[in-house]
């Protein structure tokens, strides 16, 4: 089934889950609620939004679960040949988030960059979620600050290194070692670094937000559905090699790493499902179709070419699939 919140363009949202169709948003759903209805719904009751960019929320019963809650978007130029400027101060749309996110339980981070954490103060302290993340990650969180004065409630951060496996009351959390995607002819990370240790300095601007150890995870819900996420193109294959999702979250990208794609899909089994992220241009707003940056193409025929029976579900910005 698929559905979609309705945001309008000032940011609010009008509609809530279970509208069936691709409501609003254009012609870019069809193709996969086309698909969906060719194969037998898996009956889980998961479901799965998009907010854009690596913004995911998954539900299920009661639970909420987020993956890099970011929907306040601002100019940075980082898909423009001219790239990000490193100077972009930090911005927040209070309202928008807590629109977008007025429930979760837990959230989960992939990694420090300002396309993923930069909201989840916002998102931590009006849920109450626990957050899961590096010592880096947690550390930044500690030092940042909105421009309202909010912050991450410290007592809601949970330190990960990847290697655990939590029991929740309805799910389980596998947290694995990941690396971040690598690019130009050095294989570079952008905003590389970690912030271990004591606090740094206040978090002002996206440079500020470096890497700080890359994440992936693996969900169990019960036995009835079992999700891989990563956050970034790129991965380490003896990690993921034997997990077996029924669901992969797979960012375009993975330019530098050989069969980046079929490597991943070998590893994890060929999955039933592969939904694409991370293949918008994040600078345009999330009340707009998503736009490709250019990985989309290569990434679903790469995954056609290696895995001939997973299917590919394209979800728009705000659009929920539920499995
Ligand atoms: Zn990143």
């Amino acid at each position: 089934m698929t559905s979609d919140k309705q945001l309008t363009r000032r940011g609010m949202l009008v509609g809530s889950a279970g509208v069936v169709g691709a409501v609003g948003l254009g012609a870019v759903a069809c193709a996969s609620a086309a698909r969906t209805t060719r194969r037998p719904p898996t009956n889980a009751g998961v479901s799965l939004r998009w907010w854009g960019n690596n913004a995911w929320e998954i539900t299920f019963d009661t639970t909420t679960i987020l993956i890099d809650p970011w929907v306040t978007r601002f100019h940075t130029g980082t898909y423009s040949p001219e790239g990000s400027d490193p100077n972009t101060p930090l911005s927040w749309n209070p309202d928008l988030v807590h629109r977008c996110f007025p429930k979760a339980d837990t959230v989960l981070l992939t990694h420090g960059h300002f396309d993923h954490l930069t909201d989840v103060p916002l998102v931590a302290a009006h849920t109450g979620a626990t957050v899961l993340g590096t010592e880096s990650h947690l550390n930044m969180l500690r030092a940042l600050r909105t421009t309202d004065g909010v912050q991450a409630p410290p007592d809601q951060l949970a330190t990960v290194t990847g290697g655990e496996l939590y029991q929740y009351p309805d799910f389980t959390v596998q947290v694995l070692r990941s690396v971040h995607s690598a690019t130009g002819k050095r294989r570079q990370v952008p905003f590389p670094g970690t912030r271990p240790g004591p606090q740094p300095p206040a978090v002002r601007t996206i440079s500020d937000l470096v890497d700080g150890g890359t994440l992936g995870y693996f969900l169990t819900i019960g036995d009835r559905f079992r999700i891989f996420a990563l956050g970034t193109g790129n991965y380490i294959p003896e990690v993921v090699d034997g997990l077996r999702p029924d669901l992969a979250i797979v960012p375009t990208g993975g330019g530098s790493m050989p069969d980046y794609a079929k490597r991943l899909l070998d590893c994890l089994g060929h999955p039933r499902f592969v939904v694409p992220t991370h293949w918008d241009d994040f600078d345009l707003p999330l009340t707009e179709p998503a736009k490709d940056t250019g990985g989309l193409t290569t990434l679903r025929d790469a995954v056609s070419a290696a895995s001939p029976a997973t299917e590919f579900i394209l979800l728009d910005h705000q659009q929920q699939h539920t499995f």
